[in-house]
């Protein structure tokens, strides 16, 4: 059979309220044209982000009523801690709210200021994380990870060459640590390869610096491995993944990715020592080390996320319905970025509507487009979320692409979700011609695209 079909029932179904077009412009105008503003209510299909956005499933379900609330050595919090040691095979477990987390409670132990650390692309919190500690994050993806119609099967690899000029010219001693972001969300969702993790690991270890993965989708990379990398395509996934962190001395987790729950986290390591002043930060702002920044019953949703995340007929279901929508948009003429992500689906909005200048941002002109035709919230990341003032002049720098990401939550829209994205993404490109841009017209100093006002032009 060619079609592959959401591997899952559906047993409990989360109502979508029906908006008009003339409700959505009054939607939208009120909002200052910002879908970050717009309530959840108000959106017909939601791709604002795939994180804590995940549908549970029953057996999650029934794992949280059994979830045990003691405040030490809980039932929940050993099954958790089995499940992430037995997948990930590292010695010391340390549960977090979040990713973040994670991250804080790491950099605060690992780093110092005027450290460097090197990754293939720093997420936005792990950037802002190392550089709260003084430190520099340095982004060393290889070249073809920046370009967004090149096609290559794993543009999330690091430059192993750039990595060894790093090492050369900073010295050992100022790198506490050396990460790889699996896959590499800052840049389009794309995979690091096998070998890739190994070149990186031996580089590491040659000069006595850590390894940690930022393990966010780590099923996804490891499927895409599979499918992707000679040698891969008959080894369980879940061996593909012992093997990836097999070469890494700790990770980092966001459970409300490829944990496939609403909320959580985890740090590990293998280094008892550090392991020992993580857990003195985590009890300080988390909690007690077995249960950290998590309820007893979210430990077993976790848990049970992590095992059901694994099994191959999901991840085949996921990568699959990702690159349909990307290849049925590109097959219509948009430009996305190649090939489709893990998680999500980028549109290079720079390309596709070259009558708006960077610095009327066309990103944000596509996206508020796609929530009026037809009730799609996008994210756009393009000058609006990271353009810059030039600090001597301060006229306003573009960022280096203008995208509008579309993400997709897991397990939580079915092919005619999909097909109805696809239909209207196609009928915005049929008038593409028409579109005009925006100007801000209030801004915050940080982070502005949170809750900046526009106006149309
Ligand atoms: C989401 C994410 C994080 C941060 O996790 P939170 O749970 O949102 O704090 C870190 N790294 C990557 C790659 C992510 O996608």
């Amino acid at each position: 059979m060619k079609t592959i079909i959401e591997p899952f029932k559906i047993k409990a179904v989360e109502k979508i309220r029906m908006t008009t077009l003339e409700e959505r412009e009054r939607i939208l105008r009120e909002a200052g044209y910002n879908l970050f503003l717009i309530p959840a209510r108000d959106v017909l299909i939601d791709l604002l982000t795939d994180s804590g956005t995940a549908a549970m499933s029953s057996q999650q379900w029934a794992a949280m009523m059994d979830g045990d609330e003691a405040y030490a050595g809980s039932k929940s919090w050993f099954r958790f801690e089995e499940t992430v040691r037995s997948i990930f095979g590292f010695n010391h477990v340390i549960p977090t709210h979040q990713g973040r987390a994670a991250e804080r409670i790491l950099f605060a132990s690992t780093c110092r200021a005027g450290d460097v650390v090197p990754n293939n692309t720093h997420f936005d919190t792990t950037r802002a994380n190392i550089e709260y500690r003084g430190a520099e994050a340095l982004d060393l993806v290889i070249p073809e990870g920046k370009e967004a119609s090149t096609i290559h099967p794993f543009k999330g690899n690091m430059d192993a060459h750039a990595l060894r000029e790093v090492i050369g010219k900073k010295g050992k001693s100022r790198i506490p640590l050396i990460m790889l972001t699996v896959t590499n969300n800052s840049g389009g969702g794309q995979p690091v390869s096998m070998q890739n993790i190994r070149e990186i690991s031996e580089i590491a270890r040659s000069h006595g610096i850590p390894l940690y993965i930022d393990a966010c989708r780590f099923a996804e990379n490891a499927y895409l491995i599979k499918l992707r990398e000679p040698g891969y395509a008959s080894k369980p996934v879940r061996d593909i993944v012992r093997e990836m962190f097999s070469y890494a001395d700790g990770c980092t987790m966001s459970a409300k990715k490829d944990g496939l729950a609403n909320i959580g986290g985890f740090l590990c390591t293998n280094d008892s020592r550090l392991a020992e002043q993580e857990r003195d930060l985590l009890i300080l702002t988390e909690g007690f080390p077995t249960y950290g920044g998590m309820a007893g019953r979210d430990l077993e949703a976790v848990a049970a996320g992590l095992e059901e995340v694994l099994d191959e007929d999901y991840l085949n279901y996921r990568i699959v319905s990702t690159q349909y929508l990307g290849n049925h948009i590109a097959r219509g003429g948009v430009p996305i970025v190649q090939p489709p992500g893990g998680h999500a689906v980028y549109i290079d909005a720079r390309a596709m509507l070259p009558q708006i200048p960077p610095l009327k941002y066309p990103g944000q002109s596509l996206s508020c487009e796609l929530y009026r035709w037809a009730g799609i919230r996008s994210v756009e990341i393009g000058s609006v979320m990271f353009g810059r003032r030039d600090p001597a002049t301060g006229a306003e720098i573009p960022a280096a692409m203008e995208l509008v990401r579309l993400a997709i939550p897991r397990r939580v829209y079915t092919q005619s979700h999909i097909d109805y994205v696809v239909e209207a993404i196609l009928e915005v490109h049929e008038r593409r011609s028409s579109l005009r841009g925006y100007r801000i017209a209030r801004q915050a100093l940080f982070l502005r695209h949170f809750s900046a006002r526009f106006e149309p032009l």
